[in-house]
Formats: structure tokens, sequence, C-alpha cells
């Protein structure tokens, strides 16, 4: 990144997309309504955006079938899909700088993690599906002479994609870039809190290449749009991420319609569990702390439960604290800035409140708790620390989607085993040990998509990422993301 960039003149030069985008081209809600887009860096009103509703669903869907059946896309071959994606990818790089500001500007996110995490892992992400998508072959069965079963993957038609706020345009791209390169036609509704990246990349797309109705966004509410679209008799498969309260509406809403498939991308509550024989407790107490305060804990995969050894405790939780104070909340527009903004007023309070909860359930706060920076109109919350947790506390057990830590003791590794796997999510779980019989053994009995030893990091687009239990259905990213937007036909041929 060039540090020599002044993001404030750079956000004044901006020009926002503020309408929906409905087969190719800008249009403004069909009702004629906006919504205030507010900027959570220090609450001013950024811009008003179209309120798409059931009508505009209606209307790109219709774009994106149009789309579909006349072939436009799907009836491209492989290798000129897999052009126009990689020349998106290449002008999303082009963009980083612009996409990264109105990120940070639209939810709050420290423009660092937004131009060197976010967009960078966008960019791979087309890249990797539009390079992948020449690559892929079909099956013939295993049959008799006598016939020939060929077994092979469509697109589906329409998808509808419903995303949330803490990586925006992420979150979008893990859904429509294997959708797109699958053949289908896409209409991505992204959260009222952050529609403008979504905005900016459809338009790129069409620059890209991606005919006119293949990819629609249309911003709006949850209860309006997102709802249509999870209902609509047009739309083939729903694929979501966000909250597990919401992953169910759309699980109800394809029951109450055409039996759409839906995949859920849902909560988490990743225990990241200690032992006394970790190879390296500084790294361990660095991953604890990254892996909660990282985008303000806003993170489904974030590691808000830390399991310690009972040993190495007061060691240990030292170590994070001290870690945790260098992640002050800042401007974040600043490059050196660490913990940005929550994304709004209402999920301030939201773990304001959790706060409150676990002070009365009798966890101890060891650091942080308090809500700084209003001076500037924004929403920042301290880094904040809970020792001496149960996992019965409602701080253990519910998705907080806040930088706020709980610590859990334990003894044995058959009970951090059972208290990680005590929980209705299970999408993802850290280790830190030095015996890897130990460490394969605990990996094996965790009831989780993702477990990662001795690191945060789970790997890139490569790797498919999804939970188990009431994290959701389905994963997102690898060629696995891809069984999600392509049905399966068997072709029987008798040779006889
Ligand atoms: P959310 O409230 O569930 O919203 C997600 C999306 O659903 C938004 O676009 C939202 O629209 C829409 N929505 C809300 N109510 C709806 C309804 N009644 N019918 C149809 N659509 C509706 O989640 P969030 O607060 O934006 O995001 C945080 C959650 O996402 C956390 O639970 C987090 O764990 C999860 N997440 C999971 C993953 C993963 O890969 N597993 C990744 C990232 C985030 P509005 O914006 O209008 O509310
Ligand atoms: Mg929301």
């Amino acid at each position: 990144m060039n540090a020599a960039i002044d993001w404030r003149a750079e956000a004044s030069r901006l020009t926002i997309r503020n309408q929906a985008f409905i087969g190719g081209k800008f249009v403004d809600a069909a009702s004629g309504e906006t919504f205030d887009c507010v900027s959570p860096v220090d609450g001013t009103l950024l811009v008003r955006i179209a309120a798409g509703d059931g009508r505009d669903i209606d209307l790109a869907v219709a774009a994106a079938r149009t789309a579909f059946e006349d072939g436009r896309w799907n009836g491209q071959p492989p290798k000129a899909r897999w052009r126009v994606l990689v020349r998106l990818a290449e002008l999303i790089q082009k963009n980083a700088n612009e996409l990264a500001l109105l990120e940070t500007l639209d939810m709050g996110k420290p423009i660092a993690n937004a131009r060197n995490g976010d967009c960078r892992a966008v960019v791979e992400c087309v890249r990797w599906y539009g390079e992948a998508i020449d690559k892929i072959y079909d099956e013939i069965a295993p049959t008799a002479k006598t016939a020939l079963a060929l077994i092979t993957r469509e697109p589906l038609g329409v998808v509808g994609a419903v995303v949330p706020w803490n990586f925006p345009l992420l979150m979008a791209a893990w859904k429509f870039a294997p959708a797109l390169a699958a053949g289908n036609s896409v209409v991505l509704k992204p959260a009222e809190q952050s529609p403008l990246t979504a905005l900016r990349v459809a338009e790129l797309a069409a620059e890209a290449g991606i005919p006119p109705g293949v990819f629609n966004v249309v911003p709006g509410f949850g209860e309006t749009a997102g709802q249509a679209l999870g209902r609509h008799l047009d739309v083939d498969a729903l694929a979501f991420t966000g909250s597990t309260e919401v992953g169910k509406l759309f699980l109800k809403y394809s029951g109450e319609s055409n039996m759409k498939i839906v995949s859920l991308e849902c909560g988490g509550k990743t225990p990241n569990i200690v032992f006394a024989d970790a190879p390296d407790l500084d790294a361990a107490a660095k991953g604890a702390a990254d892996g909660i305060f990282y985008n303000s804990g806003q993170v489904c995969d974030a590691a808000s439960r830390l399991l310690v050894e009972d040993k190495i405790h007061d060691a240990f939780l030292s170590k994070v604290a001290a870690l945790a104070k260098t992640y002050q909340p800042g401007d974040p527009l600043n490059e050196k800035t660490q913990l940005g903004a929550m994304v709004d007023a209402v999920q301030t309070k939201r773990v304001l409140d959790f706060i409150e909860r676990g002070k009365d359930e009798g966890a101890e706060l060891a650091l942080g708790g308090r809500q700084v920076r209003q001076e500037t109109g924004g929403f920042y919350i301290e880094p904040t620390i809970f020792d001496a947790v149960q996992n019965r506390m409602t701080i253990a057990r519910e998705e907080i989607f806040g930088p706020v830590l709980s610590t859990i003791v334990f003894k044995t590794p058959e009970e951090a085993v059972k208290i990680a796997n005590d929980s209705q999510y299970g999408l993802e779980a850290n280790l830190w040990t030095n015996d890897l019989t130990k460490a394969h053994k605990i990996a094996r009995a965790l009831r989780v998509g993702t477990v990662t030893i001795n690191t945060r990091d789970g790997g890139g687009i490569e790797v498919p990422f999804g939970g188990y239990k009431q994290s959701g259905i389905g994963r997102d990213k690898s060629l696995h993301a891809l069984e999600k937007y392509t049905e399966m036909k068997t072709t029987w041929l008798d040779l006889s």
C-alpha cells in the first residue's frame, strides 16, 4: 500500500454509486424510496441508497432469468467465462484503493485491513474461480459395456445471494465468483449497513464483460428485499451468510415457496485451545489477540472463547492482555490503526449489553469494557477481556460479534474438547500444542468445519470454509463451493 495516500482527501473526491444495478443499468428503487447510509467512522451521512423491495427483486430476477435462458453467459464456453472473470479480478485489483476506502467509510474497518486484507482476498477469489472453470471435467460412471452413463454438472439458473456487513465485498465474492463461474445468473442483496462496494463491483463486472442481467445487485432491507429473494418462485438457489437466526428464516422461506437450494454460512463461537506444551506461547498469545480483536471481533470465526490450560493461565493471560493494549481503537482512515469502528450504533449497544451481562453473571472483567471515542460521532469499543468465564454463561454461548474475549480454564484435553464442543455452533477451533498425536486426536473429536493447529490461519481460497451444527449448511471457497451452484445430471445411454 502506498503510505502517502491521504485517505480523507480521497474520500472527498469519491463518486458513490447509490442505485440498484439491474439488467446492466443503475436504476432507482421502483418505489422511489431511499435509506441513509451512515458512516460509523464519524456518524456522518455518506449517501442515500435506493431501498429495493419485492418489486425490485422481481425485476432483477426477471433480468437474471432472461439472461440465463438466452445463454448470453452460460452458453459461452468455459474459456470465455474464464477470460471475463480474470478481467474482473484485474479491474478489482486496479480499483482496490477506491474499494477499500468505500468499505472503510461504510462499515468502519481499518483502511489497511480493507486494502491489504479484504481487497486482496476478493481479487484472489474472483481470479481463482475464473481460472478454475475451464479445468474441471465431468464423469463417466463405471457401468457394464452395454451402457454409457454420463454424470454432468450444470448451472442452476438464478442464484440469490444475501450477505452480511462484516466483510461486505469478500462475503459477496465467496458467493458470486463460483456462482458466475459455473454459468449462473446472480441477484445479490448486500447488508443494509454496507452496500457500497457491491454496487461498485457490479459496475466493474459490466466493464469486464459480464453481460447485462447476469449480475444484479439490489440494496435494501432484509425483511423486504432479502425475504422477497428467499421466497421467490423463480430463484433456484439462495446462498446466505449472516446470523444463525436469519439463516433459519431462509430454510423456512424455501420450504414455503419452491424448495430452492439453501446454503448457509452462519455464526460461530470459536474455541481457541491453548495447552501448556504449545511450541511458542508468544505466537499463541498473538493468535489469541488477533483472533478476537481483528475487525473489532466482527468475524464469524473470531476466537471468542479462549480455553487455557490451568497451569499457564496467569502467564498466558498477561501476554494476551499486553497485546490487547496495542489494539486501541483509532481513526479507521489512519493506516496505522489496528482496531476500527463497530459497524453501527445498534451493534455497539448489543456488544455493550453483552459486556454488562458478563459482569452480571459473575465473569471477571480483566480489561476494557467501555465505549470510547464518542467525540468523533463514530462507534468504538475497547478491546475487552473477561476472565473466570464458565461455558454456561451467556458470553460463552452467544455470538457477541465484538472485541470481547471470554477466558475459560481447563485441566485435561478431554475437558477442553468437552467445553469446545458444548456449543450450538461448530464453525472453527484453534489448537496450540507440540504434541502432534494429541493435536490430531483432538482435531478428530471437534465438531467443527475447520481446525487450525499452532496457527490461526485456516488457509486461503483453496480450502473449504463452513460449519457443523448451527454454523451452517454447505461450504464456501475451494472447488467444493461449486457444488452449491450446480445440479448433477445422469444421462444413460443403452449401447446393447
Ligand atoms: P444478519 O442480520 O443475519 O444479516 C445478514 C443478511 O441477511 C443481511 O443482508 C440482512 O439484511 C439479511 N436479513 C436480515 N433479516 C432478514 C430477513 N428477515 N429475511 C431475509 N434477509 C434478512 O447478519 P449480520 O448482522 O449482517 O452479520 C453478522 C452475522 O454474519 C454473524 O452471525 C456472523 O457470524 C455471520 N457471518 C458468518 C460467516 C461464515 O462464513 N460463517 C461469515 C461472515 C459473517 P439487513 O442488512 O437489512 O439486515
Ligand atoms: Mg443486519
